[in-house]
C-alpha cells in the first residue's frame, strides 16, 4: 500500500477546529487534510513536571481528537524535537502542502524557518496564515512604514483599518468532509511525556456577554467577577480572537481595546525581539537593582506585609490566575519598592500564569518597570495601600487570600512605603544619568 496522499494542518497556538484561518485554507485545498500536533520537547523540557498548561493542552487535544474521530479522521500527535519529527513525518506520508498559522515568537520563527527549509528540499509547500492576532504583522504600521511603539496611536490605526473581514469567522464545519479518513491512534499520556495530571479546572470557553457589557465599570475590582478569564484560551487558541473581537465590537469597545493590547505587544516582540533579553529602552539596563533574594522569596510567597500584594501572589500560586489590577500592583511593588530586576518577576509569572504569553508578559512587565515601549513613566509608583482602598474597599479580595490579615499573625511590611518610594526615584535617576 502506498503512503497516504494528503496535506497536513499543523496545530500550534490555535487548538480548535472551528474558525481557524489556516485549517480553513487546508480544508479548501486539493488533498484531504491530516491534522497534526507536535509536543515540542525543546519547550517542554524547561517546564516542571506538574504544569497546568501542559495538562490543559493535553485535555484540549484529547477533545479535538475525539471530534475528528467522529468524522472518521484523527489528530496525529508526536512528542520530540520538531525538526527531527518532521524528518520522519515526510517519509510517512505523501504530502503536498503543510498548512499552519503564524507564531510570531522568535523561537517559533527560527523553528519554522528550519522546517520550511526541510519541506522545500522535499518539494513540499509550507503555507502560514494569521490566526493568533486580529491583525497580521505588517498590517498596522505608521505612515512612514515603521512599527508603532506607543499603544494609543497603534489602537487608533487599528480602528481606522478595522473591516468586517477582520471579524468574520472561517467556517471550517462546512468543509469537514475534507479531513483524511484514517485509523485512530491512542493519544500519548501526560505520564509518557514525563508530566503528571494537575488540579486544573478546565472551564468552558464561553465569552460571557454580561461580563463584556459591564467590563469598563467592573474590570478594576478584583473581588468582582468582572473580567472574562479567557487569557489562556486566547493564548492557546482554544477560542478565536475574531470571535472575541466581534463581541467586543458589538458590546463594549473597552474590552476590544484589551484585545488590541495583546496585538500591540505581539508586534512589539516581533519587531523588537531584543526585549526578551533586556529593556526595550537599553539605557534602563543601567539601573542598579538590589536583587535581595530573601525579599524576592517573600514576594513570591505573598508574605510582604502589603495585603493587596500578598493576596495577588497567593491567588497566582493557588490558581495560576491573577487579576490584572493586582498584577500591576504586585509587579510594581517588586520592581519599585524592592528594587528587584523586573526580569525576575517576569520569569516567576512565566512559570505560574496559566495564560502566560511571552509578548504580553514581557510587555506588561516592562510597562510597569518603566523600561518598555509606551511605558508608564518610572516616577509613577503605585502605592499598594491606596490601591487596596480604591479597588478593594471592602477588603473582600484581600480577606479571601490573606485570611490572617487584621490579626497578630499577619506579617509586618518588609519595607516602608515612603522610604521605598524615595529610594526607587533615586535609583532610577542615578541609573538613567
Ligand atoms: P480580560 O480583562 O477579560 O481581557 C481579555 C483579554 O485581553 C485577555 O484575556 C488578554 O488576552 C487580553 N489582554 C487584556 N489585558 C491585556 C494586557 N494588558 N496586555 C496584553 N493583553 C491583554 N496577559 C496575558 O495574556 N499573558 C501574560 O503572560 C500576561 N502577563 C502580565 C504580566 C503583568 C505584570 C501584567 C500587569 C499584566 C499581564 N497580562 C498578561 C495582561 C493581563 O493582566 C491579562 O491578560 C488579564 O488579566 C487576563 O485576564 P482576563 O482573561 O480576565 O482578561
Amino acid at each position: 500500500m502506498g503512503k497516504p496522499k494528503c496535506n497536513i494542518f499543523w496545530f500550534r497556538r490555535d487548538l480548535r477546529i472551528e474558525d481557524n484561518a489556516g485549517l480553513h485554507s487546508a480544508l479548501n485545498s486539493d488533498r484531504p487534510v491530516l491534522p497534526l500536533f507536535l509536543f515540542d520537547q525543546n519547550i517542554l523540557k524547561k517546564l516542571p513536571t506538574h504544569d497546568k498548561r501542559v495538562d490543559f493542552i493535553h485535555q484540549e487535544l484529547t477533545s479535538i481528537k475525539k471530534d475528528l474521530n467522529l468524522l472518521g479522521s484523527d489528530l496525529l500527535i508526536y512528542f520530540g524535537d520538531p525538526l527531527v519529527l518532521w524528518k520522519k513525518i515526510v517519509t510517512e506520508f505523501d504530502i503536498g502542502t503543510v498548512f499552519t498559522n503564524e507564531d510570531y515568537e522568535p523561537y517559533a520563527i527560527k523553528r519554522d524557518t528550519q522546517v520550511e527549509e526541510l519541506l522545500t528540499s522535499k518539494k513540499i509547500g509550507f503555507q502560514k496564515y494569521n490566526d493568533h492576532c486580529l491583525f497580521k504583522k505588517g498590517e498596522i504600521l505608521k505612515n512612514d512604514g515603521k512599527p508603532y511603539t506607543v499603544y494609543t496611536p497603534f489602537k487608533r490605526k487599528c480602528y481606522e483599518l478595522l473591516e468586517p473581514k477582520h471579524l468574520a469567522s472561517f467556517n471550517c464545519k462546512k468543509l469537514e468532509k475534507n479531513y483524511l479518513k484514517t485509523k485512530t491512534q491512542k493519544i500519548m499520556s501526560l505520564e509518557e511525556m514525563g508530566f503528571e495530571k494537575t488540579e486544573l479546572v478546565n472551564e468552558t470557553k464561553t465569552i460571557k456577554k454580561k461580563i463584556v457589557e459591564f467590563y469598563d465599570k467592573q474590570r478594576d475590582y478584583p473581588a468582582i467577577n468582572g473580567t472574562t478569564h479567557l487569557g489562556h484560551h486566547l493564548r492557546f487558541g482554544t477560542i478565536s480572537v475574531r470571535k472575541c473581537a466581534q463581541i467586543g465590537h458589538k458590546f463594549n469597545e473597552v474590552w476590544l481595546d484589551e484585545i488590541l493590547w495583546r496585538d500591540f505587544f505581539s508586534q512589539i516582540l516581533y519587531y523588537f525581539p531584543h526585549v526578551i533579553k533586556g529593556s526595550f529602552k537599553p539605557k534602563y539596563d543601567n539601573i542598579k537593582w538590589l536583587n535581595n533574594k530573601k525579599e524576592f522569596k517573600l514576594w513570591c510567597e505573598g508574605k510582604t506585609g502589603y495585603p493587596l500584594v500578598d493576596a495577588g501572589m497567593r491567588e497566582l500560586n493557588a490558581t495560576g490566575f491573577m487579576h490584572n489590577r493586582v498584577r500591576m500592583v504586585t509587579a510594581s511593588f517588586l520592581v519599585k519598592h524592592l528594587l528587584i530586576d523586573w526580569k525576575w518577576g517576569e520569569a516567576y509569572f512565566a512559570e505560574k500564569l496559566l495564560d502566560f504569553d511571552l509578548s504580553a508578559n514581557n510587555g506588561n512587565w516592562q510597562w510597569v518597570a518603566g523600561t518598555g515601549c509606551d511605558a508608564a513613566p518610572y516616577f509613577r509608583i503605585f502605592n499598594p495601600e491606596t490601591q487596596m482602598k480604591k479597588f478593594d474597599k471592602e477588603l473582600q479580595y484581600v480577606k479571601k487570600w490573606v485570611p490572617e490579615f487584621g490579626t497578630d499573625h499577619y506579617t509586618k511590611p518588609i519595607v516602608d512605603h515612603k522610604f521605598a518610594y524615595n529610594r526607587a526615584l533615586q535609583t532610577y535617576k542615578i541609573g538613567l544619568n
